[in-house]
């Protein structure tokens, strides 16, 4: 199997890594029944997660001719428990988009927030973090989230566990109702059921 029709860019950007064939969970967020959908997907850290994610929202992140569209606030938030995994998935969206023209911001704990505040200022398409330096951003009026068309929540299960509740539901609760919401996690017990409820309209569970 190959990856189905996709933005150029991001086939480029595959091909050229060597990625000729989607992981499961890759081909199953680009069925055309996922197509803009929310959707709760199990997946573990190795199944090719981070790529299937970066494009499932590519069609909210770039526009009918493959580019990014020119706004300043960012069409797409990814939220990760960790500092480690929020760059490491920086990283990895960072050359997927890298030919489509993507900005991405990074934004975790230990860094330099005026560094960051400087790079969300500039314009960021994506921006990746981790939920209580987002928060910070947030609240301090430097992180725009008016114009977001897509949300991940990954490893939204250790999210939890983390204590991250909170912030998870004020940054949610601060993006517009029109948002997908993409909801990524190795187990489901119940809170991540609760939070998909509240945050999620119609979703495709998919297990791979
Ligand atoms: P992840 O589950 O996102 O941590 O990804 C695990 C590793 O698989 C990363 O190094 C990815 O770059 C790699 N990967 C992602 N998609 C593919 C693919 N379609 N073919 C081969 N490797 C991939």
């Amino acid at each position: 199997m190959t990856f189905p029709d996709l933005p150029t860019g991001l086939a480029e950007a595959l091909a050229q890594r060597g990625y000729d064939a989607p992981t499961p969970v890759q081909a199953a967020v680009l069925e055309p029944e996922a197509h803009g959908r929310d959707l709760v997907v199990s997946a573990q850290t190795g199944s090719g997660k981070t790529v299937a994610f970066g494009l499932a929202f590519a069609a909210q992140v770039l526009g009918e001719d493959g580019r990014v569209n020119p706004s300043d606030a960012p069409s797409a938030l990814v939220i990760a428990p960790t500092r480690e995994l929020a760059l490491q998935v920086s990283r990895e969206l960072a050359w997927l988009y890298q030919k489509a023209g993507a900005r991405i911001a990074t934004c975790v704990g230990g860094m330099n927030p005026s560094q960051e505040r400087r790079v969300l200022k500039s314009g960021a398409t994506i921006v990746v973090g981790t939920p209580g330096r987002l928060r910070d951003h947030l609240e301090r009026g430097a992180l725009d989230l008016s114009a977001l068309a897509a949300v991940v929540l990954d490893e939204a299960d250790e999210m939890l566990d983390m204590g991250f509740r909170e912030e998870l539901e004020e940054i949610l609760d601060a993006t517009p109702n029109t948002r997908r919401t993409l909801l990524f996690s190795a187990t489901m017990p119940r809170p991540i059921e609760a939070l998909a409820k509240r945050y999620q309209r119609n979703a495709l569970r998919i297990a791979t």
